[in-house]
């Protein structure tokens, strides 16, 4: 067959992209070249179902040696002693560790989605909410979590599971409380790290295995790896629900995951994404890791900083990680106006829903704004206040074709200092 030029013109065209703007999106990041070139392997050729050592295929012995290699790397990424790499998103790993704890109709809490919480936490939309009997916390007016709620909602309703971690909330979590409700009332701690994972295992936040349960992630938003989903245990433990395997043995909790993630919610594990896991890992493991992930937090004090003295409306003040929610209803703006207004001058982030928000989720309040990916393209704080200003001039003329011409402009050159990719020439 002939080379796919269509194919392959669309694949530049979206490089292009990415090297021109500015790319805002919390959720969002750049993997390394290597982690990139792991990824276009011939490990996607391969039929790998089950894990290493217990396969239900031939011919897995290399494709064990690169699952194993993710596998301990990632233990010691967050010091932890079982993990599973096989989750195709992060979804994908939450939905494997509901299936392992959880009976259809039994009763967990979760952030909610409106606060900042995830789909899979229990919005009626998502497999959680329509399987299993989801109850929710919210945030205070301030945009801290509600912990005073989170408890008196434990203790009257006991969930079996209480799940912590968000996808929009810029503070960082009371672990420790939320264990110790869900010790009063026998509940399992469920932590969903997929925003913060990058900080926590460069160990600028709070450590959420010293009172989790349960953990998941995502690999590609602060971790800067490929697209996938991780699950791990710092302590294995035998599951407190009397689930036993055939020899009548209580099931350990490693055990009950691994069932979930294959045969419980997958085929075929992804090998090729895995070696790139393996490959991210090793990044993170390598030591530079950590003054990335102190760049991020300056970075995006620096940015909250000038986008409060420009009079804008942060929830909660401020930020202890990589995002920051604003308000824009003082500034007479929804988020679907500015995401699609910025979205014109190459600046791309999106709209979100704030904390109280009288406006549909296809409408909101509010934008959303992550420094990950501009921080991986070598930003630094006096960057930021070049970024705000972009953005704030676009806001305050968000009806002026011309403003937007020229910003894009500016945004152009601007991202010309920070090349991406130079290895694809
Ligand atoms: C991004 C995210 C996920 C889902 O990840 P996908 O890979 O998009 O499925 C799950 N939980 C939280 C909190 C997230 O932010």
């Amino acid at each position: 067959m002939q080379k796919d030029t269509i194919l392959f013109d669309l694949i530049n065209k979206e490089l292009e992209r990415q090297r021109n703007g500015i790319e805002l999106i919390a959720s969002e990041n750049f993997t390394s070249f290597q982690v990139m070139q792991a990824m276009g392997t011939v490990p996607t050729n391969k039929y790998a179902e089950g894990y290493p050592g217990k396969r239900y295929y031939g011919g897995c012995e290399v494709v064990d040696e690169i699952e194993t290699l993710a596998i301990e790397r990632l233990k010691k990424v967050f010091n932890c002693t079982w993990a599973n790499v096989q989750p195709h998103s992060g979804a994908q790993a939450n939905g494997a560790v509901f299936l392992a704890v959880m009976k259809p109709g039994e009763k967990f809490l979760g952030l909610d989605l409106s606060m900042g919480g995830h789909l899979t936490h229990g919005s009626p939309a998502n497999f959680s909410g329509k399987t299993y009997h989801a109850l929710h916390y919210g945030v205070t007016k301030d945009g801290i979590v509600d912990y005073e709620q989170l408890e008196h909602i434990a203790r009257a309703e006991k969930p079996k599971m209480i799940i912590c971690g968000a996808s929009a909330y810029s503070r960082d979590w009371d672990y420790k409380r939320i264990r110790a409700v869900a010790d009063e009332i026998g509940a399992v701690v469920f932590a969903d790290i997929a925003h913060p994972a990058g900080l926590i295992a460069a160990g600028l936040l709070n450590d959420p295995f010293d009172h989790c349960h349960i953990v998941s992630s995502t690999t590609h938003k602060t971790l800067r790896g490929p697209r996938g989903g991780i699950i791990m245990l710092r302590n294995d433990f035998e599951n407190p629900w009397g689930y036993k395997d055939p020899k009548g043995n209580l099931r350990m909790m490693s055990n009950l995951l691994d069932l979930a993630v294959f045969p419980g919610t997958q085929g075929g594990p992804l090998e090729h994404v895995i070696a790139a896991k393996a490959v991210a890992f090793g990044e993170i493991l390598d030591g530079s890791f950590k003054d990335y992930g102190k760049q991020i937090i300056t970075n995006a004090q620096a940015m909250a900083k000038s986008f409060v003295s420009r009079g804008y409306n942060l929830i909660s003040n401020g930020t202890d990680n990589h995002l920051m929610l604003i308000d824009l209803r003082n500034k007479n703006l929804t988020g679907k106006k500015a995401q699609e207004t910025l979205d014109k001058a190459h600046i791309t982030l999106n709209k979100n829903a704030v904390p109280f928000d009288d406006k549909s989720p296809f409408v909101t309040s509010g934008i959303r704004i992550g420094v990950p990916a501009i921080t991986t393209r070598g930003m630094q704080e006096t960057h930021m206040e070049s970024i705000v200003s972009m953005i704030d001039k676009i806001l305050m003329n968000a009806d002026d074709e011309n403003t937007i011409t020229a910003v894009r402009t500016e945004v152009k050159s601007f991202m010309q200092q920070f090349p991406l990719y130079p290895e694809l020439g």
